[in-house]
């Protein structure tokens, strides 16, 4: 039972990031964008992350390919991966909603930009990538198995390197003092209290 369940939590925790991101992707659809970063680059970390966070998880989960690198955690473990992964839904739902109308899926500026600076934002700078990073971590306890497990950790290192520094970049070109006070306040994704 606990390898098929915890593997079944980790596709619930995934679901409901999709439904929760739902609105904000038609929000952000009908936003015009001033300021575009999009990159080819940009675009291939993206696919490396997708490829970490579903792909290899479904490969894992609905085929046998993976199974000799299989791993068995105690039963703690995955029910702490259980408890993990509704903090990292919970910090995903959070940062969205925070977030609102200024959410894009790659480094843009959209019409009418606000910097947010409320809310879990008023701790730290990247609250959704923090909640990656928690998801990750959950994968590990959820899916055990030596690929699948680390898989999304190993897909989203990449993009957070070399995104947060342009991101930040771009937030100080956009609001200037504003962000550079922001930014001493805050934690990058661990929180600043
Ligand atoms: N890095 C943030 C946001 C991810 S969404 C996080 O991890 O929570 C990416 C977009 O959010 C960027 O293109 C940028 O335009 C916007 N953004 C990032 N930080 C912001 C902030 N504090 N206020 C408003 N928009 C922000």
């Amino acid at each position: 039972m606990p390898d098929g369940f915890f593997t079944l939590c980790y596709f619930i925790g995934l679901v409901a990031e999709g439904l929760i991101r739902l609105p904000y992707a038609r929000m952000y659809r009908e936003t015009k964008v001033n300021y575009d970063l999009l990159t080819m680059l940009e675009k291939f970390l993206l696919f490396i992350a997708f490829l970490g966070m579903f792909f290899i998880p479904i490969l894992y989960a609905l085929t046998t390919l993976l199974d000799f690198a299989n791993y068995t955690l105690p039963l703690w473990v995955g029910w702490a991966g259980v408890a993990l992964m509704a903090a990292t839904v919970w910090l995903f739902w959070r940062s969205h909603a925070d977030l609102g109308r200024n959410w894009s899926p790659t480094l843009q500026i959209m019409e009418g930009h606000t910097l947010v600076s409320h809310g879990v934002y008023k701790y730290m700078r990247h609250p959704m990538y923090g909640s990656m990073w928690l998801l990750g971590i959950a994968q590990i306890m959820l899916l055990q198995n030596w690929i699948g497990g680390p898989s999304n950790l190993i897909g989203f290192l990449p993009m957070y390197i070399l995104r947060v520094p342009r991101e930040e970049r771009m937030m100080l070109d956009r609001f200037g003092e504003e962000y550079k006070n922001y930014m001493e306040k805050t934690g990058r994704i661990i929180p600043k209290l």
